[in-house]
């Protein structure tokens, strides 16, 4: 199937712009050349918006997703739109209010890696709360004192940036995957690494998302449960705004 040329992994604060049909697949979902909109993956949902055609009629977009590949990015209508006719130029706009929440959030997944260094089980972005999972049996830490140390690197303003590496630059480097479970894709050649800080001082680590360009974007969050799942396991669940007075 068709390659998208995902554009939104050389600039995530991009919104809007034109692209065309290349296919329609049997669930009517929409390919395009080229797209802005994120497809799930990683922890964070797909981006939501509008695809305009040249007569000015709309096609919501209810979800994105990954086809076969990675590379293969799929713009799943709302219920009863009417399909693009194939090599039709549309144009884009995702929801961006709703992204900018979910870049700020998976911003925030990384900055509590990086307060709690262990092994992490599971993470999902969410608009509203996120949630990371750690291998961790004893949670000698309180949601204020992680809280406190979040605001630091959120306060500390320190840039966010992408940078490839190959493959052996990662075997070489082992302590960079944090995830337990998932493994980066092997096989394209290429690692793409989000970095935290001048030089990454602060962290790196391979990821595909969207990120804000500073810790400082993210804004005002706190630890709102740290919940036990499990013998080894910890939930610690990210919200915006300030810790609520107990
Ligand atoms: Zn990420």
């Amino acid at each position: 199937m068709a390659q998208t040329e995902a554009l939104f992994r050389d600039d995530a604060y991009l919104r809007d712009g034109a692209a065309r049909v290349v296919g329609i697949n049997d669930r009517g979902g929409i390919l395009l050349d080229r797209t802005m909109f994120y497809a799930t993956s990683g922890g964070q949902p797909g981006d939501t918006g509008r695809l305009t055609r040249e007569d000015g009629s709309t096609i919501e977009i209810a979800a994105t997703v990954t086809g076969e590949t990675k590379d293969e990015i799929i713009h799943v209508p709302a219920a009863e739109q009417v399909l693009p006719e194939l090599g039709e130029t549309l144009q884009l706009a995702i929801d961006w209010e709703r992204r900018f929440k979910l870049m700020r959030m998976h911003t925030a997944c990384h900055l509590l890696s990086v307060i709690c260094p262990f092994p992490i089980t599971g993470a999902s972005v969410n608009e509203a709360d996120s949630r990371v999972d750690f291998d961790l049996p004893d949670a000698n830490v309180t949601k204020e004192d992680v809280t406190i140390r979040l605001m630091e690197l959120v306060n500390g303003n320190h840039p966010v940036f992408t940078r490839w590496i190959s493959e052996e630059e990662l075997e070489s480097n082992p302590g960079l995957v944090k995830s337990k479970n998932v493994r980066p894709p092997r096989g394209a050649g290429r690692i793409r690494l989000v970095c935290i800080g001048e030089e990454a001082v602060v962290d790196s680590q391979p990821c595909g998302g969207t990120h804000v360009a500073s810790t400082a974007e993210v804004g005002e969050i706190h630890i709102g449960k740290i919940e036990k799942k499990g013998r080894e396991n910890r939930r610690f669940r990210i919200r915006f705004g300030s810790l609520p007075a107990s």
